[in-house]
């Protein structure tokens, strides 16, 4: 039976250069599809938020080996970044993955290492055909017109598609043209933190982060830091919070004293070298926890679809992005495969596998977030059982 080239001759349009839509382009590009991805940073350089990301065996670094970029991978990642350690609020360690000699390494489907988010995006990007990321492209609204889609941007430029993927995050612009289903409130939220030069500035808890995952817990708080590609820390902390917290709190986010103010009075009876992350930190970022509902479906549409956080947005679980990648092969392997009629029937049967894997990691982030946010004695007992010598998976 003779298969059929759904791609011959289309434009495809990527709206988002995150770790999801820029896995598309090159997977699509290998098969030869037409491909430009809308991304509204201003270029390159751009500052990419957050800090590492660990990749795992059955999803994010199966994706790079099909994508033909482990090696890659294996030259820009983190040795030993994947590493846990618990604390308490005294600051004493409960449980410590660098104390235990491991042997794991690629190929071991325990093995999660863990990349600087640029340096990902990075490499994502060098395996693009030139010219491919189209910069300072903030997608405002599109119509169609003729089964042609116009988009508009922000900047003032257009550009015209016959078939547009949503790739740019929980915020999407595009997903409105797919379903009106909104974002929920988990019920909790966390602080963002960046420090620049820890290693400096709070040279203590550098030490104690270790290069690695530093996970704080005690009285229904949590801190989390871990290191930047770069030489500087990001950290979180979280607890439970009303769904309107952070306007009703009256704290005025970008005066870092203030919100310095805050922690420490939040984090009372906490080790002072927790203070001394949140004093050396000059920009904190509020973030509520969201998730799109865990049934949530639509009717496939012959010419859009969505992936990643744009699709089924989660609390925060180490999966994310592994999904986010996940969802780009399902849907390069459903549109070049040549097993559908049209292109609507590949994107249904994408967004079936798509909707029923974000059910299932959906209801386990749903399920953990408020532990790791607001922990009890109970079940920080029960995560000192988890750290076992094949080692202790984010969520
Ligand atoms: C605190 C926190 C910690 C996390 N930790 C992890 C972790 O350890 N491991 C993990 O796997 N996941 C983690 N996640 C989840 C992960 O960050 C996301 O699931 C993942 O980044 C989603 O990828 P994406 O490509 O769908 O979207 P995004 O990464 O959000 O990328 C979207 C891209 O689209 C661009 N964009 C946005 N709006 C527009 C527009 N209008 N026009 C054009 N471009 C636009 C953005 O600039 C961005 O480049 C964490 C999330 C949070 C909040």
């Amino acid at each position: 039976m003779e298969t059929i080239n759904l791609l011959q001759d289309k434009k495809i349009a990527i709206v988002g250069g995150g770790p999801g839509g820029l896995t598309l382009a090159r997977l699509l590009q290998l098969k030869g599809a037409n491909v430009k991805v809308y991304e509204r940073d201003f270029n390159n350089e751009a500052r990419v938020q957050g800090a590492i990301v660990d990749l795992h065996f059955e999803s994010g670094l199966k994706v790079m080996e099909d994508a033909g970029l482990m090696e890659a991978f294996k030259a820009n990642y983190m040795p030993g970044a994947d590493k846990f350690r618990l604390v308490d609020k005294n600051a004493k360690i409960l449980a410590d993955e660098h104390e235990q000699s491991s042997d794991e390494s690629f190929g071991d489907e325990h093995f999660r290492p863990e990349i600087d988010r640029g340096a990902l995006r990075n490499i994502l990007i060098a395996g693009l055909l030139p010219d491919t990321v189209v910069w300072d492209s903030q997608f405002e609204h599109m119509v169609q017109v003729n089964n042609i889609w116009e988009l508009q941007f922000k900047n003032g430029t257009t550009a015209t598609a016959d078939l547009v993927i949503g790739a740019e995050g929980y915020r999407s612009k595009i997903r409105p043209y797919v379903t009106d289903i909104k974002a929920l409130y988990s019920g909790a939220t966390i602080i963002q933190g960046e420090i620049d030069d820890p290693e400096k500035e709070c040279p203590e808890i550098y030490a104690l982060v270790n290069k690695g995952n530093l996970i704080a817990m005690g009285s229904g708080k949590t801190i989390a830091a871990q290191p930047r590609g770069d030489g500087g820390l990001t950290y979180y902390a979280s607890s439970l919070y009303p769904e309107d917290w952070i306007k009703t709190s009256g704290i005025d986010f970008n005066d870092s004293e203030k919100v310095y103010t805050y922690l420490v009075n939040y984090y009372e009876g906490w080790d002072p070298i927790f203070f001394t992350l949140f004093k050396a930190c000059s920009h904190f970022v509020p973030r509520p926890l969201n998730y799109f509902p865990l049934d949530q479906h639509w009717e496939a549409k012959p010419n859009l679809t969505l992936i990643g956080d744009a699709a089924h947005l989660m609390p925060p679980s180490g999966e994310g992005v592994n999904t986010a990648m996940l969802d780009a092969l399902d849907l390069s392997e459903c549109l070049t495969s040549g097993g559908f009629q049209n292109i609507e029937a590949a994107i249904a049967a994408y967004e079936n596998q798509m909707q029923l894997r974000a059910k299932l990691l959906g209801q386990e982030a749903l399920e953990e977030i408020k532990d790791f946010a607001s922990p009890s004695e109970e079940s920080i007992k029960k995560l000192i059982k988890q750290f076992t010598p094949i080692g202790l998976s984010k969520e």
